[in-house]
C-alpha cells in the first residue's frame, strides 16, 4: 500500500547513486512505498525507459509488468559487451556502475494501481541531497538564547512553505481527471 510521503523541511534532490546525476526532486513525489523500497515521482530527468517489458517475480509486486528505468549517463558509460574469444580468459573486472534505478509500471497488481505510468525509483539506487542542508559554516558565531524567536520565525516560514506545497499538490490531484 502506497502512503503519502513525509514532507522534508526543504526540497530534496534525488541523484543516481552511481554517477550523481540529478534524476528528480521531492517536489514531484507522488508516494513512497516501504514494501517496494521505492518512491514514485511524477517527473524525472536523465532517465530512459527500456524497450522491453519485464514481469516481476518479486514478492512485493509479483505479476506486475514494467519497463526498467535506466540512468542515461551510466548507460552511456557502459562498454560494449566483449564477444571475442580471448575476453573469456581476461581477469574479471569489478562490477560496472548499475544503470538501472527504477521502473515504470505498465500493468500492476490492484494495490499498486496508482504507480502505473509513473516513475518508481528504487531507494537503494538513488541518493538524496536536501537543499539548504549544508553542514554549516564554522565561521558563523554560535547561536545565543535570544535567537529563539528568530528560530521560531524561521521554522514557521518553513512550515508555511511545506503547507503551501501540500496545498498545491492536493489541488493538482483534485484537478486530475478520474
Ligand atoms: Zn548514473
Amino acid at each position: 500500500m502506497a502512503v503519502a510521503p513525509l514532507e522534508p523541511s526543504m526540497p530534496l534532490v534525488f541523484q543516481c547513486r552511481s554517477c550523481n546525476t540529478i534524476v528528480g526532486d521531492s517536489l514531484s513525489i507522488e508516494s513512497t512505498n516501504e514494501r517496494l523500497g521505492a518512491l514514485t515521482l511524477s517527473r524525472v530527468s536523465s532517465l530512459q525507459r527500456s524497450d522491453d517489458i519485464t514481469t516481476s517475480t518479486a514478492p512485493a509486486d509479483r505479476g506486475s509488468t514494467y519497463q526498467a528505468l535506466q540512468c542515461v549517463h551510466c548507460t552511456a558509460r557502459r562498454p560494449r559487451p566483449k564477444t571475442c574469444f580471448a575476453a573469456k580468459f581476461r581477469r574479471r573486472r569489478p562490477p560496472r556502475a548499475q544503470a538501472r534505478v527504477g521502473r515504470v509500471y505498465v500493468t500492476t497488481v490492484p494495490d499498486l494501481d496508482e504507480l502505473r505510468g509513473r516513475y518508481t525509483l528504487d531507494t537503494e539506487a538513488i541518493c538524496s541531497y536536501e537543499l539548504g542542508g549544508g553542514g554549516g559554516d564554522a565561521a558563523l558565531p554560535p547561536r545565543v538564547p535570544g535567537d529563539v524567536e528568530a528560530d521560531l520565525r524561521a521554522e514557521l516560514a518553513k512550515m508555511q512553505g511545506v503547507i503551501l506545497s501540500i496545498h498545491e499538490r492536493l489541488a493538482a490531484v483534485e484537478a486530475r481527471p478520474l
